[in-house]
């Protein structure tokens, strides 16, 4: 059969591989380079990843393509820890039990929440919560001050506001690394991208870089018309591994199915010369504007004094005055992770950004994703897949694209 993946990111990628013995498979990517949010830059002849990314034990499915693409041996697992500015303290959450150490919290509200924390950490997610809101789940089992220090922030840090946020989405992030031990790659996410791009041109996958896909259209031969500025190509399938808003536009913004709001993302890279700190190395913090922040300090974990400071945005796009707010933020951040901290510490900054990053688990989305039908007689959306795991990571991107191949095999029996 002759498919066309649209995007090359970590999902275009994996989907093509699936398919890529078997079949005569194209991707089209936009951009100049393949890997999506997991691509990086070059500095000193060394790749760093734009973004910081990591992965857990329980990523099964992604530990797995590691070991097939004979690149386990990359992986080295570390222990983490997860910070929270608290009144302006750096208060330790990696594990339930130092909740006991928090000072504005009552000893009622902190056994309440450390159960909750230990049953809800390790149990199966629960599909009644896709019809919970997340404050009030949260209020109701901890209590309202629980909830505005611990966990109104996590969720205020990614979609911004509160109200509206889906119960089933909150329990997908604190499940996300319930054990602190997290994996990364020697050499970031481009060993991955360059070991799966290796297995593609192996398999004579074909990846046209600067091919941005304009609109996809069914022809009189039901069959897909890709459609590019250069000219178009008739696919039997077509697995479109792009966000549902960029899918959208495909079909002229009429696309037929759910369409959330999404974020975008900034991301300034700080590389130090001192170490932060040797403790912390996730945390929440809030700028003077009270807008939350994630500060990733990689030093724990690497030989690189190296700092991601992280924010997203809803419903709204970057610009440079942002951009420059963000660097202040960051440095009045890592001021706070390490008084010492000033700005003749920093060796080189790059900044980064993305739009239509990660889709905003609303209640009233995450009920129309998890009826939506993902395949459009033989266009395939992996970003309509439900699972109850509704954080977009790598993991998920992986096992989507089974649930894909599935899909596909059954459908067109191949
Ligand atoms: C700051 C940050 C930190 C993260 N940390 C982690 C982490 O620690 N662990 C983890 O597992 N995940 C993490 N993630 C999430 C992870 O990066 C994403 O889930 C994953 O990379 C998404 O891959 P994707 O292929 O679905 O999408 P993308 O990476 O967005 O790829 C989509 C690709 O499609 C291309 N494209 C779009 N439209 C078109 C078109 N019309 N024609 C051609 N090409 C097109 C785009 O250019 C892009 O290359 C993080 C994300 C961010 C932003």
């Amino acid at each position: 059969m002759k498919i066309a993946i649209i995007g090359a990111g970590i999902s275009g990628l994996v989907n093509a591989y699936r398919f890529s013995t078997k079949h005569q498979v194209t991707v089209y990517e936009q951009t100049k380079q393949i890997g999506g949010l997991c691509s990086g830059f070059e500095s000193d002849g060394k790749y760093i990843d734009k973004y910081n990314h990591f992965f857990s034990k329980f990523d099964k499915e992604l530990i797995e393509l590691l070991a097939e693409l004979g690149i386990s041996k990359k992986v080295s697992w570390k222990k983490s820890g997860q910070c929270l500015f608290i009144n302006d303290q750096l208060q330790d959450l990696s594990n339930p039990f130092n909740l006991f150490s928090i000072k504005n919290l009552g000893l009622l509200d902190k056994i309440k929440t450390g159960k909750f924390l230990v049953e809800n950490l390790f149990s199966r997610m629960n599909m009644e919560l896709n019809d919970k809101n997340a404050e009030e789940w949260i209020i109701d089992q901890c209590g309202i001050a629980a909830f505005n220090l611990l966990f109104k922030p996590l969720l205020n840090f990614k979609t911004q506001q509160t109200e509206d946020i889906s119960a089933m989405y909150l329990k997908a992030r604190l499940k996300e690394r319930k054990n602190n031990i997290i994996g990364i790659l020697d050499g970031g996410m481009h060993t991955l991208l360059i070991a799966l791009r290796d297995r593609l041109h192996k398999n004579k996958t074909h990846i046209w870089l600067n091919s941005k896909v304009k609109k996809i259209m069914r022809d009189d031969k039901n069959k897909w018309q890709v459609v590019l500025d250069t000219g178009s190509e008739e696919y039997d399938l077509v697995i479109a591994c792009i966000s549902l808003a960029d899918a959208s536009a495909l079909f002229g913004g009429n696309p037929g199915f759910p369409v959330p709001e999404y974020l975008s993302v900034g991301s300034w890279v700080l590389d130090l010369n001192k170490p932060l700190n040797q403790k912390c190395w996730i945390c929440l913090v809030d700028d003077q504007q009270g807008k939350r922040h994630v500060v990733v300090n990689t030093q724990p974990l690497d030989k690189d004094n190296r700092a991601y400071f992280t924010f997203y945005l809803r419903n709204q796009s970057l610009n440079q005055q942002i951009e420059q707010e963000m660097f202040n933020a960051c440095c009045d951040a890592l001021k706070k992770i390490n008084p010492e901290f000033n700005q003749q510490w920093i060796t080189q900054k790059t900044f980064h950004s993305d739009v239509n990053v990660e889709p905003v688990f609303t209640q009233r989305f995450v009920a129309k994703l998890y009826g939506a039908v993902e395949s459009f007689n033989g266009l395939y959306l992996p970003d309509l897949v439900y699972m109850p795991q509704l954080l977009k990571t790598i993991n998920t991107s992986i096992v989507k694209s089974l649930i894909i191949k599935q899909r596909i095999r059954k459908e067109f029996k191949i």
